[in-house]
């Protein structure tokens, strides 16, 4: 394995490294996952461009959204003030990825153009209807992380763009979110599957799973029951869930324990965000 390693000053001297290599090159961030996918020969990439001290890691506030920099870590995220009452499925999520040596450098970015269907924040983000931030050669474009996604490791995003932010709109004050997550062990696991709700209250309900399907997806029919709120609405969107995924045998678990999963950690990341609202959600 060998490759050209790139560090350029700005966000255009990347974009022109990435623009005149193609495919060829691939953009650096913690690298967690790039560099044990180049390790174990499922990339070979001739040019690395580090997107290091570039401004990309900053996690604010703007007109009404919070805007997450795709460089920001996930131990950033564990950390974030903004994060730790009605967005805490943020910090739920970004706690069980890997080690923390990993969240020490593994990015939000890294997480989301990495595309598996297993990754940890990406279903929170779609609960939240995030919309992602794109910068290429001509210039900044931004679509829903929803149309983003588009299968196991393949996105919208073109070789030369530079996955900028991640934004969604500040939630409503009575609104909750939670973050559940099965694996064969507590911690440095890959999710079987994961489950993210966000609850307003007054009737909207977002309910997005992991590892259930070729990419994560919101599953639209749960969250109109969900939004009927108690006890037996939550148990049967769970159950709508689990029959709108369409999850994969492998090594780690059965399709059918799978949807088992959703069903129940679907009802559960509900009444958690129900419990929240201080609602009687069981
Ligand atoms: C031991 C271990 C355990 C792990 N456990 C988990 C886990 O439990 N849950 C989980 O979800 N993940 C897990 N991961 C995977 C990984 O840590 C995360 O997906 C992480 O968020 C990836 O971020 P990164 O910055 O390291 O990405 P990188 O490896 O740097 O990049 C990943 C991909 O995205 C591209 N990329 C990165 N940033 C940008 C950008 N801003 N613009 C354009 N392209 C970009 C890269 O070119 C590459 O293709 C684990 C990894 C390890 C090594």
């Amino acid at each position: 394995m060998s490759f050209a390693f790139h560090r350029p000053g700005s966000l255009d001297a990347a974009i022109a490294v990435a623009s005149e290599h193609g495919e060829a090159a691939r953009f650096l961030a913690g690298g967690t996952d790039l560099m044990i996918q180049i390790n174990r020969g499922r990339a070979a990439p001739k040019h690395l461009i580090s997107l290091a001290g570039l401004g990309l890691d900053t996690i604010g506030e703007s007109e009404g959204e919070h805007v997450i920099g795709a460089l920001a870590t996930l131990d950033a995220v564990v950390t974030h003030p903004a994060f730790q009452t009605g967005l805490v499925a943020l910090t739920q999520a970004s706690a069980v990825v890997g080690g923390r040596q990993v969240r020490n450098i593994a990015t939000v970015g890294g997480n989301i153009v990495n595309a598996s269907p297993a990754a940890d924040l990406v279903p929170v983000l779609l609960a939240l209807e995030a919309t992602v931030d794109l910068r290429g050669p001509a210039g900044t474009r931004s679509m829903p992380l929803d149309r983003f996604l588009v299968g196991r490791g393949r996105t919208e995003r073109r070789p030369d763009e530079i996955l900028t932010a991640v934004r969604f709109d500040k939630p409503p004050a009575a609104s909750a979110t939670w973050f559940l997550k099965a694996g064969r062990r507590k911690a440095m696991e890959i999710s079987v599957i994961c489950v993210a709700a966000h609850l307003v209250r007054g009737g909207k309900a977002r309910i997005a799973i992991g590892a259930a399907a070729a990419r994560t997806v919101r599953v639209p029919a749960a969250e109109a029951l969900a939004e009927k709120e108690g006890a037996a609405a939550f148990r049967e969107a769970g159950r709508i869930a689990a029959d709108a995924v369409s999850p994969i045998d492998d090594v780690r678990a059965s399709a059918r324990y799978r949807k088992l999963l959703v069903a129940t950690l679907v009802e559960r990341a509900l009444a958690a965000c129900a419990d929240r609202l201080g609602k009687d959600g069981r």
